[in-house]
């Protein structure tokens, strides 16, 4: 070989290992599964109320990129969950009481109809009844939240797989008389209204739905127990259960967090929060293992305008001062409040949702990590 040729041949290999690299960077992985997880009315001072009160290590703890949104509505700074749950499902921004339509009232696509599309699997859990503003974003498309009925029909017309939550009476109570359960039966539902059952009893079904309270389920302290982190879980094992066809979309709602704001109650939001992130720690359980599954923890909105303030004591002489080594939870509001909301990813795609973005940035965000809506 003469000097000329070894000179071309190591210029040629340079060429091809630079272009392979190209071709490697021009690829990224996508995320086969994507698990999104609500904790609603959940800001940072809920969050952070987990490294204080639980008393194992939060699973908040587990994640690497992390970034903060905008949850404000079309018409209003102070977005409600409807609006909230439509910008993540749908990319749109809405007016407060919107569910799966635009501005104008049209119905917007969301995440569960282009994911369905292409064969993935869908799946909801909440606490709430399965109606209510967080879930119904992901599947209804009402122009009020409180139609409870309509969004119930909605259900029926949807692709979903996989449900768990409350709401039982929306289905079978209703003005118009149908008993709507016999329609899920038709789509291929299985239908269990006392408990949650194990993977084993359930797989040979098409589709599941767990409805477990006439509306709303218990809060932890009249005695949920586990169900969130163990809906979770079974949830991915039944979206996963046929190899061939194993990609997913499901998303969990730890709905009461809000309803301890609501209410100024520091236990009962404390309790939610711990709850829901038992629920965060199964997915990232699940994803670890995985290897192909989007993680994302976020929030709607913040309610309550909750603290972990310093508690306020007296000294004997009667002045108050601030105690630094215990944490009250106070409030500033009976409702929602307008600060920015953390969000948690991990997994392929996970870096993409480090930054400041507004909340609807969440659905793009998704697809682009997984291309649901531009596969053939
Ligand atoms: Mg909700
Ligand atoms: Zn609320």
């Amino acid at each position: 070989m003469t000097y000329k040729n070894v000179i071309y041949l190591v210029l040629l290999v340079a060429f091809f290992s630079c272009k392979s690299q190209m071709i490697k960077e021009e690829t990224p992985i996508k995320a086969k599964n994507v698990i999104l997880l609500i904790g609603d009315g959940t800001g940072l001072s809920q969050v952070s109320s987990a490294f204080y009160f639980k008393k194992t290590s939060p699973n908040y703890a587990r994640f690497k990129y992390i970034g903060l949104i905008n949850t404000s509505s079309s018409r209003e700074d102070i977005t409600d969950s409807s609006a909230g749950g439509t910008a993540f499902a749908s990319g749109v921004k809405t007016y407060n009481g919107a569910v799966g339509v635009a501005d104008d009232s049209t119905e917007v696509k969301n995440i569960v109809e282009i994911a369905s599309l292409q064969h993935i699997k869908t799946g909801l859990v909440s606490t709430s009844s399965i109606q209510h503003a967080t879930p119904a974003s992901f599947y209804a498309h009402v122009t009020n939240r409180g139609l409870y009925e309509d969004i119930a029909a909605d259900m029926v017309g949807s692709d979903i797989d996989f449900f768990a939550g409350g709401g039982t009476k929306f289905f079978n109570k209703r003005k118009d008389g149908k008993n709507l359960l016999e329609a899920l039966k038709m789509k291929g539902f299985g239908i269990d209204t006392m408990a949650l059952g194990d993977f084993a009893e359930i797989k040979q079904q098409s589709k599941m739905a767990y409805l477990l309270a006439e509306e709303h389920m218990d809060p932890m302290a009249k005695g949920r127990g586990d169900f969130l982190p163990k809906a979770t879980e079974l949830g991915i094992q039944f979206l996963t259960k046929d190899v061939a066809n194993s990609d997913f979309f499901i998303m969990i709602e730890g709905s009461q967090v809000d309803w301890g704001g609501h209410d100024n109650n520091a236990d009962y939001l404390i309790s939610e929060l711990i709850d829901f992130d038992d629920a965060i720690g199964k997915a990232l359980d699940f994803a670890e293992k995985d290897g192909n599954t989007l993680v994302i923890v976020t929030a709607d909105h913040e309610t309550g305008g909750f603290t972990l303030s310093s508690t306020v004591k007296k000294t004997e002489d009667g002045e108050s001062y601030s105690d630094y080594n215990e944490i009250t939870g106070t409030f500033s509001t009976n409702g929602h409040s307008a600060t920015l909301i953390p969000v948690f990813a991990y997994g392929p795609g996970a870096e993409a949702f480090s930054g400041v973005y507004e909340n609807t940035e969440i659905f793009h965000k998704i697809l682009e990590a997984t291309n649901w809506d531009k596969r053939n």
